[in-house]
């Protein structure tokens, strides 16, 4: 049992917000301690954690501080840099490992990865020039979607093109003629994830599919079961053990999927961490995503991810917070304005804050997930609830 990190001892996060504030929640109700390490201060995670250090990422003296002070680290976005991973495990095992976050730091290597592996993945063609996007959209039909191969997420550092005049947004800021990739446009019928967590002797559950809706590219509404036929719902399960396993993931990782109007799983990206999809799993399971982070790092058995009702969950974005036509007026989570008790009506409904103060546009504030006897009512249970707290 050495190779068990055992309750009591401190677990160490890299990044601070709503993903490594659950975590830390469900590390505290398992008895460990807590300790984050990001550039901010009174931070999501760093108001539940026993110790918020502040400091850059790229300050390696003190994430070696940090990690001396932690029995293992793991972090809650994938874009921590590699020399900070690299930092951390000269003291401490970095799980899930640093290999993982190298995969999928990076929308050109993770596609590779997943085509090496013979993984259904959305046609893709690697772009580092302007005569290599001419190349791509001459084999792509239009549309065509191109992304930033670094530091792409929630939508950031994308565009569509449309028709040929468009590839001129390869020169434009956002792209900078840098890494890139040529995405075919998908026509999905929609778009599920699967959250599943790997343990260091190979167990593996999962959760889902998950049925997501998106709006404005940022996540909008989770659904789960999703309502895809069992044998897809299986291939995606399948799918996912197939990634966790060839990756060698200590911890939780999220597939990202389109289905296709005939029915198939093209994956479209991966995140090495719970996601925000799997959050209705703190309500609906045995065990949530974030125990399961926990479990799965410190060498415990993993927990049972049965879902004991649908579930779907509605994110409340800063947006929520500039009511009126206008969008004039914001204000702070808890102001009268704001109808949580409207919200709460119905005794199936579960608000979480992230102890976020400031609501800015886009910015994940909190969520709400509702439980039900089919999945449609809890969608729309769960989105009735959110119209009922600006009404
Ligand atoms: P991403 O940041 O790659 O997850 O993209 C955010 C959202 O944009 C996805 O969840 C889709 O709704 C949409 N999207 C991204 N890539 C494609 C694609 N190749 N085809 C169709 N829709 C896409």
């Amino acid at each position: 049992m050495s190779h068990v990190i055992q309750p009591g001892s401190t677990l160490g996060v890299l990044g601070s917000g709503q993903l490594g504030r659950m975590f830390a929640i469900a590390a505290r109700r398992l008895g460990y301690r807590v300790h984050v390490l990001s550039p901010d201060d009174d931070t999501p995670t760093g108001q539940v954690a026993d110790l918020e250090i502040r400091a850059a990422y790229d300050d390696l003296d003190a994430v070696a501080k940090f990690a001396r002070g932690v029995n293992v680290v793991t972090f809650e976005f994938e874009n921590v840099p590699a020399a900070t991973t690299a930092a951390c495990e000269r003291f401490a095992p970095v799980r899930p490992g640093g290999h993982v976050l190298h995969t999928s730091q990076n929308r050109l290597r993770e596609k590779t990865f997943l085509q090496n592996a013979s993984i259904p993945v959305t046609p893709f063609w690697p772009v580092r020039s302007q005569a290599d996007l001419a190349a791509a959209l001459a084999q792509s039909s239009y549309p065509a979607v191109l992304k930033t191969a670094d530091w792409g997420y929630d939508g950031k550092g994308q565009a569509k093109i449309a028709a040929p005049a468009d590839a001129a947004v390869y020169a434009e800021p956002k792209f900078a003629g840098g890494e890139a990739v040529l995405e075919a446009f998908i026509d999905f019928q929609c778009e599920v994830s699967v959250v599943a967590a790997r343990g260091a002797d190979g167990s593996f559950v999962a959760y889902g599919p998950v049925e997501n809706s998106h709006s404005r590219h940022i996540l909008d509404l989770s659904v789960c079961p999703a309502a895809v036929a069992p044998r897809v719902a299986q291939q995606a399960v399948e799918i996912a053990r197939e990634i966790l396993q060839r990756l060698e993931v200590v911890g939780v990782l999220c597939v990202e999927f389109f289905v296709d109007r005939q029915d198939r799983l093209l994956v479209n990206e991966l995140a090495p961490r719970p996601h925000n999809s799997g959050h209705f799993t703190i309500d609906a399971c045995t065990t949530c995503q974030f125990e399961q982070q926990v479990r799965a790092v410190c060498g415990l058995p993993l927990g049972s991810p049965r879902q004991h009702r649908p579930a779907a969950m509605a994110n409340l974005l800063g947006d929520l917070w500039q009511v009126g036509a206008q969008g004039a007026r914001s204000q702070e989570p808890g102001a009268s304005e704001t109808n949580w008790p409207a919200a709460l009506a119905h005794s199936d409904v579960k608000l979480h804050l992230y102890g976020k103060a400031e609501p800015r546009v886009g910015r994940k504030m909190g969520h709400l997930t509702a439980l039900a006897d089919t999945p449609q009512q809890a969608a729309e249970r769960v989105l009735a609830a959110r119209a009922a707290l600006t009404a």
